[in-house]
């Protein structure tokens, strides 16, 4: 049985990941910060679906020793560990003339260092067994930039870098780092984005409508499994960066 640990899984993006991942079959381990009863539901929901290999591992990715428990603890758990998905992230608008340090910080500490943490402990577990996949979720404001988001524009941008060097290093223990970019997906980070902004964001969709998420988490699927893919970045979008 594969094993996946999801961060940010209690709802969005993360929550639909871990769905799909119990649905195909692998145990998973489902993180949050502060959604305890949202990431236990996820939990339930794959468990109702057959698959009794589900669990919340509750943690802070800042924290990078809370990161190193919850991992040990997601491996004692399974024995395993083939999948991490680095999905939790935040966001902290605000153009930049007016951004304070704690929105800078409480971005970056989050999105960048947050996947560096899980990134570093998730190596030293797989690297034993000489396997392992790592896919970071990015943005495409990590490409190309945004207006009024430096902070997360610049996390996601370092996630790309991180993931490129993480996966010069570890492919010699066959590793795969891949990172992703997911499309525009109706969530509570983007609840807070008003009509006429998202207005224009669809308007930039060569085909007329947003991604799916199901096609994202097919997508990832794929990847997970593929042992010949490493340090890509990949869009799972129809805008065009
Ligand atoms: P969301 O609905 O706001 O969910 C965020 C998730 O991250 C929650 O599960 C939250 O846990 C978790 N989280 C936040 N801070 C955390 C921390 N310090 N430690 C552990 N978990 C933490 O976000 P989303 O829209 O699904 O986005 C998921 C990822 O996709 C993010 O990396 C985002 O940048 C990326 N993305 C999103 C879009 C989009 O259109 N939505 C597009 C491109 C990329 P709690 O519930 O416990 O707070």
């Amino acid at each position: 049985m594969k094993t996946v640990l999801i961060t940010g899984a209690s709802r969005g993006i993360g929550r639909e990941l871990a769905l799909a991942f119990g649905k195909a079959g692998y145990a998973v381990g489902v993180n949050c910060l502060r959604e305890e009863a949202k990431a236990q539901t996820v939990v339930q929901e794959i468990i109702q679906a057959g698959n009794p290999n589900a669990d919340i591992f509750v943690g802070d990715v800042r924290d990078s020793l809370k990161v190193r428990q919850l991992m040990d603890a997601f491996v004692k758990r399974w024995n395993s560990f083939d999948v991490l998905i680095n999905n939790a992230g935040i966001t902290r608008d605000c153009t930049l003339l007016k951004m304070t340090n704690g929105e800078w910080n409480d971005v970056i500490d989050t999105n960048l260092s947050g996947t560096f943490w899980c990134v570093r402990e998730a190596a030293r577990l797989m690297s034993p067994n000489k396997k392992g996949s790592i896919i970071n979720i990015v943005s495409i404001m990590g490409v190309r930039g945004g207006y009024g988001n430096a902070n997360y524009a610049a996390s996601k941008a370092g996630v790309i870098g991180l993931t490129q060097t993480a996966a010069r290093e570890l492919g010699r223990l066959s590793i795969r780092v891949n990172a992703v970019l997911p499309g525009f997906h109706k969530t509570d980070m983007s609840a807070h984005l008003s009509k006429e902004i998202e207005t224009k964001v669809m308007s930039e969709h060569i085909l007329g409508t947003s991604t799916q998420v199901s096609d994202l988490s097919s997508f990832l699927l794929g990847l997970s499994e593929n042992q010949s893919i490493s340090g890509q970045v990949f869009s799972v979008d129809n805008r065009i960066a």
